[in-house]
């Protein structure tokens, strides 16, 4: 059934791009068109940000409590529809409906509550200064300011989960805010900006414009109004945002690519629950999540062994409708990416990879049969230094290495011009202690994986990423600090 076409959101308002034009989107699992999103231009970014310059300032003076008590409405109407936002990010992004309800949903409630309450709880510093005189001396306090209008580019792999993960600390913060969500999974986005007319944000604070990279993105970065960018995506899109930005000092926070190892010891306890969680880091989400261990390093002495119990778990794993509970996998996102990733795996063999499973497409019967599916592959015998092991797949393909120690394995888990998250699994503490501190990433889980606090410091070093979301990062990024100093006593003693 086609859904009404998506409206940008602008000054409060919820209307069509001014050039009229539009996009296609698609339902991965069927390869059918079921609705469009505006193809909007230059003019409708420009009213965005114009419309956030006006809000901008009276949202940054709106008591701390009001600005909260909006993220949790919002939050609350998201979580009371939130079967029909699961429907629809999983029609959208061909993600299993299972994880769109058990994840990406409620962790896009959780973002927005998240940051509500650490506004309402957040302090700044202050630092006493004593000049050795009896009562004279000063105190400095920092002032954290929100910047005014700021830029939230997101991809199309967790679309709701990522967008609140930007807009939510930029909101809480005091900013106004022109987001963009990836063209090709925009739905949810635009249910979130009708339900946050309701929630009570002033117009202007919070603005949605759809449309493609080149277009809306770039023009977003390009404004001279708008002060900071938060994105989230390629590698090769962050770059050419950096050097858009650079020429104006903006403030950036860009989080890329990854091409994570997961590391697995002959003394890791792999129990079935266990090595469920190595599968998984290899294959949820289709694979399609920038977290997924997509290097699979494995101590030599349990190699055989190992691979056994893995292969027979992936090959359980069910590829299918993304409205079937049983669904382990669903859709890939759009024709470009399943195309993108049949193709990697057709160099994988090209370079001499053995495919041990899947490797192929698959078609399924039934209202499926138009859809975009990929069989779960397992490759081995490629050496670190192949463009397999270097490039960012993104989809169900995990690569087995083999390592013969401790050192080794570090040497292969860095071999990377990416560093985003590693996952070690290990029962020698100090050994994993060890290697988490000589691993270059930025987040580094011990016999776990997407194991998250929101209160913690999150992204990627290398080519994975700039700055850090997550918690109290999140705000300083959002806000400039301002250092306030006021003296007491003489002043003929102050230097
Ligand atoms: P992408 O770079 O193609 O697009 C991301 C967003 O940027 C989209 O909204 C897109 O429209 C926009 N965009 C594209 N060109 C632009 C330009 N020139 N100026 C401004 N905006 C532009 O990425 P994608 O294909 O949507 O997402 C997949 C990528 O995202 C993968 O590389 C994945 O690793 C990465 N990712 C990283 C993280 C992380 O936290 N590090 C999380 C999720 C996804």
């Amino acid at each position: 059934m086609p859904i009404p076409r998506l409206a940008n959101l602008i000054d409060g308002r919820q209307q069509a791009s001014l050039g009229d034009r539009w996009l296609d989107v698609h339902e991965p699992a069927t390869g059918t068109v079921f609705t469009h999103c505006p193809d909007s231009v230059a003019s409708d970014v420009v009213a965005a940000i114009e419309a956030a310059s006006r809000a901008a300032a009276g949202w940054a003076s709106t008591p701390l409590e009001q600005r909260a008590q909006c993220l949790y409405r919002l939050a609350d109407l998201i979580e009371a529809s939130l079967e029909a936002f699961a429907a629809l990010e999983s029609r959208d992004s061909g993600k299993p409906l299972s994880l769109a309800r058990r994840l990406d949903i409620p962790r896009a409630v959780s973002n927005l509550r998240y940051f509500a309450a650490a506004i309402t709880g957040w302090g700044s510093e202050s630092h006493a200064m004593e000049t050795g005189i009896p009562g004279a001396g000063a105190i400095n306090y920092t002032l954290r300011q929100p910047l005014g209008v700021v830029g939230c580019i997101s991809p199309w792999n967790l679309p709701l989960y990522l967008f609140t993960w930007k807009i939510a600390p930029a909101l809480a913060s005091g900013n106004a805010v022109v987001a963009k969500p990836s063209e090709v999974t925009p739905c949810t986005a635009a249910l979130l900006g009708e339900l946050s007319i309701e929630a009570g944000f002033p117009p202007g604070v919070l603005n949605i414009v759809h449309g493609r990279g080149l277009e809306v993105g770039q023009a977003i970065v390009e404004h001279p109004a708008v002060k900071a960018v938060s994105f989230t995506g390629s590698t090769a899109t962050g770059a050419r945002i950096a050097s858009l930005a650079a020429a104006q000092f903006k403030k950036l926070s860009l989080e890329m690519g990854g091409k994570n190892p997961a590391i697995v010891f002959a003394d890791a306890d792999l129990s079935d629950a266990n090595l469920d969680t190595i599968v998984r880091s290899g294959f949820a989400n289709q694979g399609e999540i920038c977290l997924c261990g997509s290097r699979l390093l494995v101590q030599k002495s349990i190699y055989d062994s190992f691979r056994q119990r893995y292969l027979a778990k992936v090959q359980e794993l069910r590829v299918g409708d993304p409205n079937d509970s049983s669904s382990d996998l669903g859709a890939m996102v759009s024709k470009v990416h399943y195309d993108k990733v049949l193709g990697c795996i057709e160099q994988a063999r090209n370079e001499g990879g053995r495919i041990l499973c899947g490797g192929a497409a698959i078609t399924l019967p039934g209202r499926c049969a138009g859809g975009w599916f990929i069989a779960p592959t397992v490759i081995e015998g490629l050496p670190s230094a192949a463009l397999t092991n270097q490039q960012e797949i993104f989809g169900p393909v995990v690569c087995l290495i083999p390592f013969e120690d401790e050192a080794e394995a570090l040497t292969i888990a860095n071999d990377s011009r990416y560093g985003l998250a590693a996952s070690l699994w290990t029962q020698d503490l100090s050994r994993a202690h060890r290697m988490a501190a000589q691993l270059e990433f930025g987040i580094v889980w011990i016999n776990c994986w997407l194991l998250r606090d929101l209160r913690t410091p999150f992204g990627g070093v290398k080519q994975s990423g700039v700055g850090r979301e997550g918690g109290s990062e999140a705000l300083h990024f959002f806000t400039e600090p301002k250092n306030i100093c006021i003296a007491y006593g003489a002043s003929s003693t102050h230097p």
